[in-house]
C-alpha cells in the first residue's frame, strides 16, 4: 500500500468499452489505503461520475493529458483480485473487446454504480424506524416522495459532487436496492426466529408460568418446554434463538399457540434475513467407483501429472459426474476451490442436489438468471467477505460463474464441454467459457478437466495431438447396456402410404409398445413453435418479420405468427398479401405441433413439450424434469433442451424426428452438431435392466453420420470429420475470426463492408472471405454483413488481430463509415 507525501497515479478499468486504462491522480489524503482492486469515484467526460476499478497504482503521471483527482474511495477491502485482473486482460485481448466491457460482464449490477443506476427503498415501512445520518435521511425522504432517484439525483439532494460513498453504504445497511429494469425485485428471504424473553428467562419467573400454564393452556406450555429442549435452554444461561418453523413443527403447534406466549411476555420473535445459498446436511451422498471409474479417475489423476488439461471421454451414463466428485473431494480436501462449468443452468437441479448431500453449503450456484442480490450474495461468499473464511469452496454454474473472484482455484471442471452455449455470443465479451476456464485454471496454477460423451472437433485433436491428457471411459455405469439404434426411413414410409402424420411405422409401434409398458418416451424435434412457415398455396408467399429478412414461425397456443430473431408477433393473415388468395397452407413442424399429434394418437397417455417457449419461467424447467422424474409425463418432446445431461431411468423409446433438417443446417459444424445430438439424445434411452431403443427418422438412411451413430463408430467421425474440416480450412486447423457489420441501410453497410475487406486483404489477402449477407441478412431493422477472416493454426493469431484492429480503427475514423458497427467475435459457433 502507497504511503508518505508522495504523489500516486492509478490506472483505473472503466465501466465502458473504451480501449485504454485511464489514469488519475490520488489525493494524498488517499495514500495509505487506496489499493488495486478497489472501486474508486472519478469522472469521465465532460460531467459524469463512475464507479471505476483500480488495476494499478504508480508514481508516473500520464504522458498525453492531465491527470483529474480520484474522488473518493468506495471499498475498504479489493474486490477484484490479481488473478481476475489477469484472466480480464487475456480475454480482452483474446476476444477482441476491452477490460471495460470484460469487467461489466463480470461484476454484479449490485457492485457496479453508475450515475444512471436507479435506488429504491427496500423497505418502506421499516426505513420509517431507522436510526439513519443527516444525509440518509435526506435519501430516504427523497425516496419516499419519489419512489425512485438514480445517483445522480442522489447526489444532488445531498448538495455533493457525488453520492457514490454514501449509496454503497446505504446498499449494504440494507436500506436501499439498486432498481432492476427487468430481473425481478430482489425480496429478502427472511425466516422468523424464537427466544425466550429476558423476563421469563428468570427462574422464579418461568416457574411460575410453567405452573400456570399447566392449568390453563396446556398447548402452551407443551410449546414453552419444546423451546427449552430444542434449543437447549436452561435459566441463567443465554438465550439462544431457534427457527420458528421448527418449533411449531416439534409439537406440532399453530401460530396461535405462539402468540399466546408472545401475549404473556414469555417468548419473543425475531424476523431476519437469511442466505439463499440454502444449508442441506452433508455427508449423506457417498458412492464407491466401479472398477472402470476407479481406473479412470486413476489415470486423470496420472494425466494431470503431465498436463494442465485433461479430456475425458465417457460414454452417456458411464459416470463421470461421480469421478468428477471424487475429484472435488480431493481439491477441496486439499484447501482448494472448485469451479464446475455447465453449459446449461437448466441441467443443475439434479447435480446440485448431488453435490449438496456430499458438501453441503459448500456448494453456491451462480447463472444469469439469478437476480443481483443473490449474485453479490455468491460473489462475497467467494472472497469469504467481512473477514470470514470463504463459504463457497465449490461453485456450480453456468459460464458467466468463472469470472467470480476466486483466489485458490485448485480444479476447474468444464461438463458437456462440447455444447455450443458456452459461447457467450451476445453482448461482448463473446467468450467461449470452455477456453476461457482453462486459461483461467492455468492462471492459478490449477487443472482443467474436460468432459463429454462427444467431445468438439477442437478438444478431440487437442487430446489427439498431446496438448491435452486423454481419458476414456467406455462402459455404463452397472453394466447397463448401449441403447439399440434403429434408422426409419421417412421417405420410404411416405411412398406406402404408412406415415400418421409425422410417425412412421417404426417409431410409433415403438411409443405404443412402451406406452404399454409403463415406460417413457422422449422425442426430439430441433424446431419450437408449430410449423415453421405459412405459405400461399397458390404463390408460395410466406409472412415475415417486419424487422428482420426471415419468415415468422405459427404457434398454436396463442395463434400468432413470431419471429425467433426479434420476438415480434403478429395473428396470421387470412389471405396472401401478395395474390389475394384465401388458402394458406402451414407447412414443416414443430416442436408444439408433434405434441398435438400425439395427444391424438396417444389420448391416454400424458405428454409435454419442453422448450425456450414452455420453460421462460425461472422453474418451469425444473419442474418439467421433476415432473417427468416421477413419472406424471410419459411423453416428452422437446429441442436439444432434451438432449442435455439428463438422467431418467424409465426411459425406453427415444425418438429422432428428423434428422435431415439438422445434417442439412447450412454451417460448417452441422455433422459435428447432428452427430452429437443424436448421440446425447440417444444417450437418454436404457435402463437398469433392459435395453433402450433409439429411432432416428430420416429422408437419407445411408448418410454417413447418420450410419457412424448406429454403429457408434466415434473413431470413423472424427476421421471423416477432421479431413473434411482440412480440406475446406476449417477449425481445428484454422482459427476463425467473423466480423459482424451493421447498419439500418443496406447501400451505407455494403460501402463500409466492401472498403473493410478490401483494407484487410491488403495484410492478410486470401484469409479473408467475404463481404456476404448472412443467412439472416436483416435482425432488428439492422442489416448485417460478415466477413470471415480464417487463420492457419500455426500462424500468430495475436498478430491478425492487431491488423483487424487497426482497420477498425480506420473505419470508425472513416468520415463516411463512422456509423457502421463492427462487431469481432472470435472462435464463433
Ligand atoms: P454421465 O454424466 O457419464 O452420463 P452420470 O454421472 O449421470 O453419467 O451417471 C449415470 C447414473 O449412474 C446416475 O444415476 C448415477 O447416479 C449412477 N452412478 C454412476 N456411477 C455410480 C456409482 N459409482 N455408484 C452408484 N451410482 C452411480
Ligand atoms: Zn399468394
Ligand atoms: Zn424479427
Amino acid at each position: 500500500m502507497p504511503s508518505g507525501r508522495i504523489t500516486y497515479f492509478a490506472d483505473v478499468i472503466l465501466p465502458l468499452a473504451v480501449p485504454n486504462l485511464f489514469t488519475y491522480r490520488v489525493p494524498l489524503e488517499m495514500n495509505g489505503r487506496i489499493r488495486a482492486g478497489q472501486r474508486v469515484v472519478v469522472q469521465f467526460g465532460k460531467s459524469k461520475l463512475y464507479s471505476a476499478l483500480v488495476r494499478k497504482v504508480h508514481e508516473s503521471p500520464p504522458r498525453y493529458y492531465e491527470a483529474k483527482y480520484i474522488e473518493s474511495i468506495l471499498d475498504d477491502e479489493p474486490l477484484v483480485n490479481e488473478s481476475q485482473f489477469r484472466l480480464w486482460e487475456w480475454m480482452a485481448a483474446y476476444y477482441m473487446c476491452t477490460v471495460g466491457e470484460v469487467m461489466n460482464a463480470a461484476l454484479p449490477s449490485g457492485l457496479k454504480l453508475a450515475s444512471e443506476t436507479r435506488l429504491l427503498l427496500r423497505n418502506r415501512e421499516e426505513a420509517a424506524g431507522l436510526d439513519l445520518t443527516h444525509d440518509e435521511y435526506m435519501i430516504v425522504s427523497a425516496l419516499e416522495a419519489n419512489e425512485v432517484l438514480t445517483l445522480d439525483e442522489a447526489a444532488r439532494v445531498i448538495g455533493k459532487r457525488s453520492a457514490h460513498p454514501l449509496i454503497k453504504t446505504m446498499i449494504e445497511k440494507n436500506i436501499v436496492i439498486i432498481q432492476e429494469d427487468i430481473k425481478p425485485k430482489f425480496k429478502p428471504k427472511v425466516e422468523v426466529f424464537v427466544r425466550i424473553t429476558p423476563f421469563a428467562a428468570e427462574e422464579a419467573h418461568l416457574q411460575e408460568l410453567l405452573n400456570e400454564l399447566e392449568k390453563r393452556a396446556y398447548k402452551q406450555m407443551e410449546l414453552l418446554m419444546a423451546y427449552m429442549r430444542l434449543s437447549g435452554f436452561h435459566p441463567g444461561a443465554e438465550r439462544p434463538e431457534i427457527r420458528k418453523a421448527e418449533l411449531l413443527k416439534s409439537v406440532n403447534a399453530s401460530d396461535a399457540v405462539l402468540q399466546g406466549l408472545v401475549r404473556k411476555n414469555a417468548l419473543e420473535l425475531t424476523e431476519r434475513e437469511t442466505g439463499r445459498l440454502g444449508e442441506v446436511a452433508a455427508g449423506s451422498g457417498q458412492v464407491v467407483l466401479s472398477p472402470d471409474q476407479q481406473q479412470a479417475m486413476e489415470e486423470v489423476r496420472r494425466q494431470f501429472g503431465k498436463h494442465e488439461v485433461v479430456l475425458l471421454h465417457g460414454v452417456t451414463s458411464s459416470g463421470k459426474t461421480e469421478i468428477y466428485i471424487k475429484l472435488i473431494e480431493e481439491a477441496v480436501a486439499a484447501g482448494k476451490q472448485v469451479l464446475y462449468l455447465l453449459p446449461e443452468i437448466a441441467l443443475t437441479a439434479q447435480i446440485i442436489n448431488r453435490l449438496r448431500k456430499i458438501f453441503g453449503d459448500q456448494v453456491g450456484v451462480y447463472h444469469s438468471r439469478f437476480n443481483e442480490q443473490e449474485k453479490v450474495e455468491i460473489w462475497n461468499a467467494v472472497i469469504g467477505a467481512g473477514g470470514e473464511k470463504e463459504k463457497c469452496r465449490i461453485i456450480l454454474g453456468a459460464r458467466s460463474a468463472l469470472l467470480l473472484p476466486f483466489s485458490k482455484l485448485g480444479l476447474v471442471i468444464v461438463d458437456e464441454e462440447h455444447d455450443t452455449s458456452y459461447k457467450q455470443f451476445d453482448p461482448a465479451p463473446r467468450y467461449n467459457a470452455r477456453d476461457t476456464a482453462s486459461y483461467l485454471a492455468h492462471v492459478h496454477g490449477a487443472k482443467t478437466l474436460l468432459g463429454s460423451a462427444t467431445p468438439s472437433l477442437e478438444s478431440y485433436d487437442n487430446a489427439r495431438s498431446g496438448k491435452y491428457g486423454f481419458v476414456e471411459l467406455s462402459t455404463r455405469y452397472g453394466g447397463m447396456q448401449m441403447p439399440e439404434i434403429l434408422v426409419a426411413d421417412v421417405r420410404e414410409a411416405r411412398k406406402r402410404k404408412q406415415m400418421r402424420s409425422h410417425f412412421t411405422p417404426l417409431l410409433f409401434e415403438s411409443i405404443a409398445h412402451a406406452l404399454q409398458h409403463k415406460e417413457q418416451v422422449i422425442l426430439f424435434q430441433n424446431r419450437r413453435g408449430f410449423a415453421p412457415q405459412q405459405i400461399c398455396e397458390l404463390c408460395g408467399w410466406s409472412p415475415e418479420c417486419v424487422n428482420c429478412d426471415v419468415t415468422l414461425t405459427y404457434h398454436k397456443y396463442n395463434n400468432l405468427l413470431r419471429c425467433h430473431y426479434c420476438a415480434y408477433q403478429v395473428s396470421p393473415p387470412s389471405r396472401c398479401a401478395a395474390c389475394g388468395h384465401d388458402v394458406l397452407k402451414l407447412v414443416g413442424f414443430g416442436t408444439e405441433k408433434i405434441e398435438e399429434e400425439l395427444q391424438l394418437m396417444f389420448p391416454d397417455a400424458k405428454s409435454a413439450r419442453m422448450d425456450l417457449d414452455s420453460t421462460r419461467g425461472k422453474h418451469a424447467h425444473a419442474q418439467l424434469i421433476s415432473e417427468f422424474e416421477n413419472r406424471h409425463i410419459d411423453i416428452l418432446v422437446g429441442t436439444q433442451m432434451v438432449t442435455k445431461g439428463l438422467d431418467f431411468d424409465n426411459v425406453s423409446v427415444v425418438g429422432i424426428l428428423n434428422a435431415d433438417s439438422m445434417l442439412n443446417f447450412p454451417d460448417f459444424r452441422a455433422f459435428e452438431r447432428s452427430f452429437q445430438l443424436m448421440e446425447q439424445v440417444a444417450g437418454r434411452a436404457g435402463r437398469r435392466n433392459k435395453r433402450g431403443r433409439v429411432i432416428i427418422q430420416t429422408a437419407t438412411p445411408a448418410h454417413h453420420i447418420i450410419q457412424h451413430v448406429v454403429h457408434r463408430n466415434f473413431a470413423r467421425f472424427y476421421a471423416d470429420e477432421l479431413l473434411e474440416r482440412r480440406n475446406f480450412h476449417y477449425p481445428p486447423y484454422y482459427r476463425l475470426i467473423e466480423l459482424t457489420l451493421m447498419h439500418r441501410e443496406a447501400e451505407a453497410l455494403t460501402g463500409a463492408a466492401d472498403l473493410f475487406a478490401s483494407e484487410l486483404k491488403k495484410h492478410l489477402g486470401s484469409r479473408v472471405i467475404g463481404p456476404a449477407f448472412p443467412l439472416v441478412p436483416r435482425i432488428k431493422n439492422l442489416y448485417l454483413k460478415n466477413i470471415l477472416v480464417k487463420i492457419e493454426k500455426e500462424s500468430s493469431a495475436a498478430s491478425v488481430k492487431e491488423v483487424i484492429r487497426t482497420a477498425m480503427a480506420m473505419m470508425h475514423n472513416h468520415p463516411d463509415h463512422k456509423s457502421v458497427r463492427i462487431q469481432p467475435d472470435v472462435d464463433p459457433m
